[in-house]
């Protein structure tokens, strides 16, 4: 199996120390540090800060880095064992990149300042909080997934947690629709801009900002496709005096992608094309800062509009509620609202990993090849309109794949691990599959099989 050494360095460290990047526990729960949260559930309820937003800073460090030596991520990932046996890799990490760490920090500390402000009770689990593993699903190793899922599951329930809010879609998409499928998972999931928008519906919660701004949103792919969450977005923002909001082309449901969901590492300078598409979008709104609410957009974003020479901060959603929340916040009483939860992409598939080819060439075969979902993929558009880059491109070589036909690994490689993960061909689909869940169980079968 020749796994690419990025993809096997993600997955090795999200198991030995649990996020990507393998910093470990002691710096994720950093963030908290001074803000004296209680350990442990309140009411069953945790605050949950994930493996992406501790850490993000320090990922968004590394990749600007890298771009900027003209380095290989695969050859990074077979140098990166060594730092880290001999501890340089920490140092190097927290000298280098704390600043741009505070930014990811801050988002959490704020939201974790307007939950409170909104009376919600919640603990939280420090070095005891499990990370999602989002990364070996993504990656398609799915056999780590279901055995690392069932035991997060277990900790969870011995620890008391019953429900879950966390600021990261992807955390929350991975217990949300992920581990139900691979184990037995009975805990409630919100994002943040969920509680706070029913909070805030509830109290009649308003504030301002010292500031008048004028912003546009990019609504992360897993919180508004896959979770269907895009109403409270926009209550939220309502509800902030000094804030004028300029929706970009594609929104809501329809969004566009960032360039993350794991491409940044394994084709980075794809990942940075996709980004180019996007952040172009949302500088033609005319507004002076991008909002969002996922850490993995945010630093694609930033990165975007830097190598673009486009001036355009992003902030965290989180960052501007709790600016306005800090600036004035007043209750007017209960407001009539309600939120609707947009369901867009096909259910969630639940196929048992012994028997993979058989579905997947019982999928790939209703391909009908009519390419609407190619209009949409980003990174077809990216590439301009690269069929081998499409998402029928990828559905054809999963159907040779599961055929057994001559394939090099390299190929299977480059096609099935240059998908975003977005969802939009799911979304386009008149035949309904799945096209982006069949692309992860493309690649679970690529690496069982031994094909990559
Ligand atoms: S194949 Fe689908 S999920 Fe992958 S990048 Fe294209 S549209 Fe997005
Ligand atoms: S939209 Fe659906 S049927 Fe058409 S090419 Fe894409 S995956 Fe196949």
């Amino acid at each position: 199996m020749v796994v690419p050494p990025v993809v096997l360095m993600a997955s090795e460290n999200t198991e030995r120390e649990g996020d990507v990047l393998g910093l470990g526990p002691k710096e994720r729960v950093r963030w908290a540090k001074g803000l004296d949260l209680p350990r442990g559930p309140v009411n069953g309820t945790i605050f949950y800060a994930g493996e992406v937003y501790p850490i993000m800073g320090y990922a968004e460090g590394a990749f600007r880095m890298m771009s900027r030596l003209k380095l290989d991520l695969n050859s990074m990932a077979k140098v990166a064992p060594l730092f880290k046996k001999l501890g340089i890799y920490r140092v190097v990490a927290r000298a280098s990149w704390s600043s741009l760490n505070s930014r990811y920090e801050k988002a959490l500390k704020d939201a974790v300042y307007v939950l409170k402000k909104l009376d919600v009770k919640f603990g939280y689990l420090y070095e005891d909080e499990p990370p999602s593993g989002i990364a070996l699903h993504t990656y398609g190793l799915l056999e780590d997934f279901k055995r690392y899922a069932s035991e997060v599951a277990a900790k969870f329930r011995e620890l008391g947690v019953s429900k879950i809010i966390t600021l990261d879609p992807i955390a929350a998409t991975a217990f949300k629709h992920y581990y139900p499928v691979f184990t037995e998972f009975n805990v409630k999931v919100e994002h943040f801009v969920q509680v706070v928008a029913r909070r805030m519906a509830e109290t009649g919660a308003k504030a301002s900002l010292r500031r008048k701004v004028r912003v546009t949103y990019h609504d992360p792919c897993y919180l508004a496709r896959v979770m269907g969450v895009v109403d409270e977005v926009r209550y939220v923002l309502s509800r902030l005096d000094g804030v004028e909001l300029i929706e970009p082309e594609r929104h809501g449901v329809n969004t566009g992608c960032s360039g993350d969901g794991g491409l940044e590492l394994t084709q980075p300078e794809l990942a940075r094309k996709v980004s180019y598409e996007r952040v172009k979008e949302l500088a033609e709104t005319g507004a002076s800062l991008t909002l969002t609410s996922c850490p993995a957009c945010i630093m694609m974003l930033r990165v975007g509009f830097d190598d673009l020479s486009i001036k355009m901060d992003v902030l965290d959603l989180a960052s501007l509620v709790a600016e306005a929340f800090r600036n004035r916040l007043e209750f007017e009483g209960p407001q009539e609202v309600s939120f609707k939860e947009y369901k867009v992409l096909p259910d969630t598939l639940r196929w048992d990993l012994s028997n993979l080819g058989e579905r997947l060439r019982e999928y790939t075969d209703l391909c009908k090849k009519c390419g609407f979902c190619n209009a949409v993929c980003p990174t077809a558009q990216a590439l301009d309109r690269l069929e081998s880059r499409s998402a029928r491109g990828r559905m054809t070589l999963i159907n040779a794949l599961v055929r057994g036909e001559p394939l090099s690994s390299e190929k299977v490689l480059d096609r099935l691990y240059s998908c975003v993960l977005c969802g939009s061909c799911s979304q386009t689909c008149p035949v309904g599959l799945h096209v982006q869940e069949i692309i992860v169980y493309g690649r679970a079968y690529a690496i069982m099989t031994g094909r990559v």
